[in-house]
This record gives structure tokens, sequence and C-alpha cells, in this order.
């Protein structure tokens, strides 16, 4: 694993406050709860000091397994960064069930140079709901943050009430979708609004800027292309000279056993190992 480094004091800071707004604090382990400074050094003397880390253990699919504590509190830090969420952080490829939609994935992230150099995204379509479209889509993030490089992952609505809001912080938040290596837009639709032809445009500009500079996007949508053609012409034949398109369709691939898993993990007092 070669994690990219944090780019900024800022950054950190950033990471620290997104952990300690979802109830974590960053120090402290998120899959086995292992806090630093615990492990406490007595002397001969009488003194004793709090030195490293006590590692602890997790239990997943009845297992009990010895916890990883620094590469879960590192993997974290990258996605929290990413903007990848919680559950995703701990969806494991493994469980992944569209084998042809794999094939391709790994293939993707086989050829990843070369891949790179091109600036060629993925769009996982598919009008079918709940078919692991983001599942597929964080993981190739995650993948590539664990190569060492930089990916925001930014849901459609988000982009679309950051380039409302015209202030200083969405202007940063807007210059990180320019320039980032990989970006990723969960849930690409049109927009639900009078201004749509407004909003067209802002997207336009991001996607323009990005394709011209071989910076490869990645999309989820439930829209067919026809589709996408209708409500993005120009900026979609731009996108899909530089995507490739993987339908997900069908009944297998369907993700409900995620829930009933989840329920399973809370009854057992389990945890998924962020991967
Ligand atoms: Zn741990």
């Amino acid at each position: 694993m070669n994690l990219p480094r944090l780019r900024s004091d800022a950054e950190y800071d950033r990471a620290v406050e997104l952990a300690r707004m979802s109830g974590v604090p960053l120090s402290r382990c998120p899959t086995c709860g292992s806090n630093p400074e615990k492990v406490r050094v007595a002397y001969a003397d009488g003194t004793a000091e709090a030195e490293g880390r006590e590692y602890g253990t997790y239990k997943y699919m009845g297992e009990v397994y010895e916890c990883d504590c620094e590469t879960q509190i590192q993997l974290r830090k990258h996605y929290l960064l990413a903007g990848i969420g919680e559950q995703y952080m701990r969806l494991d490829w493994a469980d992944y069930r569209n084998d042809a939609v794999k094939r391709d994935v790994e293939l993707y992230l086989g050829k990843w140079d070369a891949i790179r150099r091109n600036g060629m995204g993925i769009e996982f379509g598919g009008e079918a709901l709940g078919v692991g479209k983001t599942f597929a889509a964080t993981y190739v993030a995650k993948e590539l943050i664990k190569k060492g490089v930089q990916v925001l992952f930014v849901p459609f609505l988000e982009f679309l009430s950051t380039v409302i809001r015209d202030d200083d912080e969405s202007r940063e938040r807007m210059e990180r979708m320019r320039r980032v290596t990989v970006l990723v837009v969960d849930e690409l639709r049109p927009p639900r609004t009078e201004r749509q032809a407004w909003f067209g445009d802002r997207f336009e500009e991001l996607v323009r800027h990005r394709t011209n500079f071989n910076l490869p996007i990645i999309t989820t949508t439930n829209l067919t292309e026809d589709e996408l053609r209708t409500h993005y012409p120009r900026v979609y034949s731009l996108m899909s000279a530089k995507h490739i398109r993987l339908d997900l369709t069908g009944q297998d691939a369907r993700m409900s056993w995620i829930a009933a898993q989840n329920l399973d993990l809370v009854l057992n007092d389990e945890v998924r190992p962020i991967t």
C-alpha cells in the first residue's frame, strides 16, 4: 500500500474534523476502538508513563481477528478526505456479486498507468437501483487511493449545491474537483430545476477542464446513454470519449443482502474492517 501524502496541515486538520463529526476521533481505531497511549510503561522507581497503543481485536463473521489499528486509521483518514462514506469504506470487494463487472474493474485497475495517461474513466450505468454501482465506483476509488492516487468522491447533488453557493469554501471545493487526479461523480442525473441549462454549463466547464487535461472521471448513473445525451448533449459527448461504460443489470447483482448482513453484524456485535 502506497497511500498518498497529505498535502498540507489544513488537510490533516480537515481529516481530524471529519473524524470528530462522525463520532470517532482520528486517533482512535475505527474498527476495534483502541485508543493510543494506553500502554503503561512502569519504571523501577515507581513512575509510569503512557506510550504507544494497545492493539485490540474485532469480530467478523464469527471469527475474532487481531486488529491492524494503524492501517485501519490510515485508510480511514484517506477515505474521509476523499469523501468515501463509512459504509463503503467497509464493503469488501470479495462480496461483490457481478462477475462481469468485477473482471472489467480489475482490468481497469491493472492497466492503471496507461489508463491514467489517456485520462480514461469508467461509467457505471444501468436503470436498476441497488445493483452496486456506487459499491463498484468506491472500490475503484479505494484501490486507486492505495496506489497513491489523489481521488475525490462527490455525489452529483453535492456538485449542484457547491456551484450554487458562491463562497470561498465552495470555490475551493470546485477547484479541488477540477484538479484532483480522479473525480468520482456519484448518481449523475438531470438537475430537477428550471435552471437545468445553467447547471449543465457549470458541469460542462468542469468536465471540459478535466478531459482537456486527461484527468479521469468515474461516474455512476441510473440513466441510459440516450438519456444522458438528451440531458447533457455537449458534455456527454466529451465524457463518453473518455470513459468505458459498464452496464449493471439484472437481479443477480442486487445488493439487498448487505442490509441483512449489516443487521447480523449489529446483532452479533461484529464489525467489518475497513478495506
Ligand atoms: Zn484496531
